[in-house]
């Protein structure tokens, strides 16, 4: 670049850094990168035609207003975008190995594909191996939160059987699901061949079950999961308790884990806190390397928002991004979820997001998943659970069976809830501040003095997340 205009791009960014705020400073501004193509016209390269149209509307007259002032010249600015996939027949078409969504392909000067040993069908191995191509490790955000785990189940992903198993937990919503397809995704582009399988928990246990019924199915079930080269366990929590699938995944592990097989598991705890999970596989899971998720900081909120921005191509304001991104705080698909119900918004009425707008969309995702807070909610769980109406559990009835499930709801009221024992007792039939306290106290003493009580509370726990 003409070093002039360097001197002078660099004086235009300290007036624009005044001029904008930091995050429209960092985000659209910074990055463009100039060249001058005659003594009046600047091209902008930008990270993608996202930032084009964003910088366009809002910062061209800007940026040509503080060019203008430095230097008494009506710049004419063009822009070109980083992310433009070049015609084909075009310059750029001549290199050698072109990049495609799904792998490499080798091509020819006149573009002609040299090199088919890749197959081109590589959507369809990742359909069958149970992947979701959207998930990839370019469009994972890294934050505090996660990035021991992005950066262990990338090197896991460039080097299978190496780190064995993998084994990602963390809470619901975080992306253990992502990160773990990711590591599939990555290892079919790079290599179609290698054989993948993508399983939740839920899934192994049915196949195992059918397999179980039918013993033709028997073989087939053994082959397909000790077939392969990495076997990917999603929610693997999901086989605790189960003696038979447990005995089944043991001798699949073991298989896999002889023969130098990657395994990843996934699951919202560490292995030794998982209640009912054989001795014999907590060690294993213990084996390899355990990393967590924990929930994502403001920054990596607001990061999220803004890829997935980018990714669809949609205009918003990154004020919006900002509300939305310090409002809802503890899971990404709570995130997505208000971003897409904007993104719905705008394209089916084309109306400008109003603050109204905004905030009732914030709030009824947020209401939404909350319904945990009420104590119908877990009055209707609890009630269901042990097998007894829910009017027992707000009525005077003293027998054992139904005063010990309303200790428990009145206990999950105030730990998950967080009611207080007032409205607690003025739900459960008009009961007194005390007797609520009294019941509270008891359970809570359960709870940590009788492991059965507390696994009896967790596995409710379970059910009312799921519920909500
Ligand atoms: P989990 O399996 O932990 O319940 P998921 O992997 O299903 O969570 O993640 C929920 C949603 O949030 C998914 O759509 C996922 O793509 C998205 N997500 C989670 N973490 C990130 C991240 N760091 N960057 C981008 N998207 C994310
Ligand atoms: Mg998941």
């Amino acid at each position: 670049m003409d070093d002039n205009f360097i001197n002078i791009w660099e004086k235009a960014l300290e007036a624009l850094k005044e001029e904008t705020s930091q995050i429209a400073y960092k985000t659209y501004i910074e990055v463009m990168v100039p060249r001058v193509i005659d003594k009046n016209t600047i091209c902008f390269l930008a990270p993608s035609s996202y930032h084009i149209e964003i910088c366009k509307k809002r910062y061209l007259d800007l940026i040509q207003n503080t060019l203008k002032i430095l230097t008494s010249v009506d710049y004419e600015i063009t822009f070109e975008a980083k992310d433009v996939i070049p015609e084909e027949g075009e310059e750029e078409l001549d290199i050698e190995v072109v990049k495609g969504q799904y792998g490499n392909i080798e091509v020819n000067n006149n573009s002609q594909v040299i090199n088919t040993s890749i197959p081109t069908d590589v959507k369809k191995i990742k359909e069958e191996a149970g992947l979701n191509p959207r998930y990839t490790f370019d469009n994972f955000i890294i934050g505090t939160n996660n990035r021991f785990a992005q950066a262990t189940a990338f090197s896991v992903s460039e080097n299978l059987g190496v780190t064995n198993p993998l084994y990602i937990y963390g809470g619901v919503g975080l992306g253990k699901t992502h990160l773990m397809q990711a590591i599939g995704n990555a290892v079919i582009d790079k290599n179609p061949s290698k054989k993948v399988i993508y399983c939740t928990g839920e899934l192994f246990v049915n196949e195992l079950i059918k397999a179980m019924l039918n013993p033709n199915m028997n073989d087939s079930f053994k082959k397909k999961f000790r077939n392969v080269d990495l076997l990917l366990i999603d929610d693997v929590q999901i086989i605790a308790g189960k003696d038979k699938c447990q005995e089944e995944f043991f001798h699949t592990f073991n298989s896999l884990f002889e023969s130098g097989k990657q395994i990843v598991l996934t699951s919202e705890k560490p292995p030794k806190e998982i209640n009912g999970l054989e001795d014999r596989l907590k060690t294993r899971f213990s084996m390899g390397v355990s990393v967590d998720i924990q929930t994502p900081d403001y920054e990596t909120r607001f990061a999220i928002l803004r890829k997935k921005a980018e990714e669809e191509r949609y205009l918003i304001d990154d004020d919006v991004l900002v509300k939305i991104a310090t409002r809802v705080k503890s899971n990404v698909r709570e995130l997505e979820g208000v971003f897409n119900k904007l993104m719905a918004y705008t394209k089916f009425t084309n109306n400008p997001l109003t603050d109204d707008v905004v905030d009732n969309t914030i709030e009824s995702i947020l209401v939404k998943n909350s319904k945990i807070l009420t104590s119908k909610l877990i009055m209707q769980v609890v009630a269901k659970f042990f097998d007894i109406k829910v009017t027992d559990l707000t009525s005077d009835k003293r027998s054992n069976t139904i005063a010990f499930p309303r200790q428990i709801s009145m206990f999950l009221c105030r730990e998950v809830a967080d009611m207080s024992f007032s409205a607690i007792g003025k739900d459960f039939g008009g009961r007194d501040h005390s007797t609520v306290l009294h019941a509270y106290s008891k359970v809570k003493d359960e709870y940590n003095n009788n492991p059965d009580t507390k696994d009896l509370i967790d596995d409710i726990k379970k059910i009312l997340e799921r519920e909500s």
